[in-house]
């Protein structure tokens, strides 16, 4: 089943508002083994809204509209369902009495335009909404579906889960997607992708890759008629990328990269020990912010700008991993050294007599870097542990 989404407000084309209710959806419907081809965003303007739900009624099979269903002049779905259904929006009479008894418990008047949001045409159902006035609609016919809900967030998100989620679960059939994300570290996007060849054209399970601060992943997907039967498509594929890419695997995308890290720790009974400079914080924020990581953290310099406390003044980045477990009498330690105007990243791990270093630039700005950084540090850190003890 298709599925696409409207946004409908003049606002989000002002980028007054982020598009946060598409963003609901779209992880909804793929929940749910609904594809999402299309997402829109129309302004307030009633040629424009009929256009765009004309185009997306005829080309998809469920349209998902948000907005727009207040009762003021600017609000304006409901006219447009009305025009592209050719039918006639008229006062339903329960609906007029929910919506005064809505208006009386709270003590406020109704404005007579309020009456708006009681109109339904014939072949519309109301869904009702409990937390707001406007009720959503949901329109079907030729086994197209528009369903249409209110802007505000948590109107629609209670609408969604509890009345049009249920009808396109059911309209989709038993359809579940299961998605396994792998995070690659010492090798860029079009690496990775090279690497993985013809699989990044499957279409289920399906292979993609993003490229993120804290590394590529990969993102593998795959549908079956349940879980179990998406599964049994989705693990050989995983395997086979975890295989692809050996040493260069830092972990799944649910699976962070401090717990990695702290189950290593754990096994040999080791503490850690980091320090940093000219990274706002980042590594510390990263091993201490994590609670897989943080119980085997003994402690981080973090170097400021005012003149440096810990007599590391011109030292290197293997140079600070060695003094912060020297510092805090710590078996492994960890640092990044973040410089420059283009700034470049060195990040070292110190453990035994061991120590590595490894050199990162990156074009989104020092805060992305740092980040970066801190994950190359923590990857060089579990290759060293996986060896250790
Ligand atoms: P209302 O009855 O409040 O007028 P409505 O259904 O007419 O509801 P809109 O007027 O389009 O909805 O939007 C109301 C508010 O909901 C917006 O000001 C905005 O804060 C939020 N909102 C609307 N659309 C979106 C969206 N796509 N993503 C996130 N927030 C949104
Ligand atoms: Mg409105």
């Amino acid at each position: 089943m298709r599925a696409e989404i409207v946004s409908v407000g003049t606002e989000l084309l002002l980028g007054m508002i982020t598009d946060t209710n598409a963003q609901y959806l779209t992880q909804q419907l793929a929940d749910i083994g609904v594809d999402v081809y299309w997402i829109s965003q129309v302004g307030d303007n009633l040629p424009r809204v009929v256009e765009v739900l004309d185009r997306a009624f005829s080309r998809s099979d469920a349209v998902i509209v948000t907005g727009g269903l207040g009762p003021t002049e600017d609000d304006l779905t409901r006219e447009a369902i009305a025009e592209l259904m050719g039918e006639t929006m008229v006062v339903d009479a329960e609906l007029e009495r929910q919506l005064r008894e809505n208006f009386a418990r709270r003590g406020r008047p109704m404005p007579e335009r309020g009456v708006k949001q009681a109109t339904l045409i014939p072949s519309a159902k109301a869904l009702s909404n409990p937390i707001g006035t406007a009720p959503g609609w949901l329109v079907e016919r030729n086994g197209h579906a528009i369903a249409a809900m209110p802007g505000v967030p948590a109107e629609m998100r209670l609408m969604w889960t509890e009345q049009v989620r249920p009808v396109l679960r059911e309209r989709a059939g038993a359809s579940v997607l299961v998605t396994s994300t792998l995070r690659i570290l010492g090798i860029g996007e079009s690496g990775v992708e090279e690497r993985l060849g013809s699989l990044v054209r499957g279409t289920n399970p399906t292979v993609a890759t993003y490229a993120k601060p804290d590394g590529v992943q990969v993102r593998i997907s795959a549908k079956g008629a349940d879980e179990a039967a998406a599964r049994e498509l989705l693990s050989p594929l995983v395997r086979e990328v975890r295989n692809l890419f050996g040493e260069n695997v830092f972990g799944g995308g649910d699976e962070s990269p401090g717990a990695l890290v702290g189950a290593q720790l754990r096994r040999i009974g080791w503490r850690l020990a980091s320090a940093e400079s000219g990274t706002g914080g980042v590594l510390v924020a990263e091993i201490a912010g994590d609670p897989a990581l943080a119980p085997y953290f003994r402690g981080g310099l973090v170097m400021g700008e005012a003149g440096d406390p810990f007599g590391l003044d011109g030292a290197s980045a293997p140079e600070m991993a060695l003094a912060a477990r020297a510092k805090t009498a710590s078996e492994a330690g960890i640092a990044i050294l973040v410089r420059g105007e283009e700034p470049v990243a060195s990040s070292a791990v110190s453990v035994n007599d061991v120590s590595d270093t490894v050199t990162t630039s990156w074009s989104r700005g020092r805060a992305d870097l740092s980040r970066r950084a801190a994950i190359e540090a923590l990857a060089m850190l579990l290759r060293v542990l996986k060896r250790a003890g």
